[in-house]
């Protein structure tokens, strides 16, 4: 089959295609045929050796949709020509955090593309269990940017936060890819959105998405703004995807009394909570997103089938151009996510 193997750390010319024998399923396994895989900061850092645990050779990618093309010994499904999409974490299915539906905190968690081969390839092997079942209204680009994108911010509003009718919901980093999906993941739970961007420039895409107003966080007293127009209370939740020392202070400041503060910055470079009294004396919750379980993607998926979030797919690559999709992503030329179609 072609995929694009890396074979030593580095520059997006490190992601070379290759001719390599198709994946053989083990126990418990389902071989996809790739449909796509969407492009994420992540992979980047994988791909430049900065994420843990990764071991060369590797073929990358999280964030796959396909279809199912074969079951591995004791796989009792989904179906030979299910299509489906894939859960980023590999799960046990069995330790106590399995067991209690938080598949995302299995202690034998693997993701997909850094630990184990992922979808930059025509075929993948992963685990069966780790498979929702996608609709066939459902595009596979659309559906590669549930797992790590549309999934987590699905989880995040719906059940970490908790986001309920018309509370006021600020969304830091509104302007990336998981900022711009989470606006429309929280309008789609009734709340009034403010987006909190760095660069403008891509105002005009979040406020489609549906926020209310959008408010700069080069103004270093944003979060007074997000106070004011949240009633003067303060927000009930923010959604903070940057989750450095200043976006987490400041997003303290606009939280309101009760409020619920969601961490989901991937590179928090020393980011600290400075103001934990403010967490006791008005009954502020902080809490973190790490990724979206089976269930969240089962989620996500039904909110994309029934049109209430929409994929921003941004650009299309060829396997083959995985090095320019890096690229493009590095660049941040992308508004949405990119996907790479095998
Ligand atoms: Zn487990």
């Amino acid at each position: 089959m072609r995929a694009i193997v890396l074979r030593e750390f580095g520059p997006p010319e490190n992601l070379r295609l290759e001719e390599v024998p198709a994946p053989s399923l083990r126990a418990g396994e389902a071989l996809i045929r790739v449909g796509a895989v969407n492009v994420d900061l992540y992979q980047t850092v994988v791909r430049r050796g900065a994420a843990v645990g990764v071991e060369l050779p590797r073929i990358i990618g999280n964030g796959i949709a396909g279809a199912v093309a074969a079951l591995g010994p004791g796989a009792t499904g989904p179906a030979p020509g299910t299509r489906v999409v894939v859960c980023n974490n590999a799960s046990c299915g069995d330790c106590r955090y399995c067991r209690a539906g938080r598949d995302t905190l299995c202690v034998e968690r693997s993701i997909v593309g850094a630990h184990r081969d992922g979808g930059y390839a025509e075929f993948v092997a992963v685990p069966a269990r780790d498979c929702v079942e996608l609709p066939a209204t459902v595009p596979f680009a659309d559906a590669s940017l549930v797992p790590n994108t549309i999934g987590p911010v699905v989880k995040a509003c719906s059940r970490t936060a908790g986001i309920r009718l018309a509370e006021n919901v600020v969304v830091v980093g509104a302007g990336g890819g998981m900022g711009i999906h989470a606006v429309q993941a929280a309008r789609a739970c009734g709340a009034r959105v403010i987006a909190a961007l760095r660069s403008m420039g891509a105002a005009g895409a979040v406020r489609e998405a549906g926020a209310e107003v959008v408010v700069s966080t080069r103004n270093p007293d944003w979060h007074a703004e997000a106070r004011r127009l949240s009633g003067g209370w303060g927000a009930d939740v923010v959604l903070d995807f940057v989750a450095n020392r200043e976006t987490l202070k400041s997003s303290m400041e606009a939280l309101g009394p009760g409020g619920r503060l969601v961490v989901m910055g991937y590179f928090p470079r020393g980011g600290v909570l400075e103001t934990p009294t403010w967490v006791f004396s008005e009954e502020r919750t902080v809490t973190g997103n790490r990724s979206a379980g089976r269930r969240d993607v089962a989620a996500a998926v039904s909110l994309l089938r029934e049109g209430r979030i929409k994929a921003l797919v941004d650009r299309t690559f060829r396997l083959e151009d995985a090095a320019a999709a890096h690229r493009a992503v590095e660049a941040k030329e992308i508004v949405g996510r990119a996907v790479i179609v095998p």
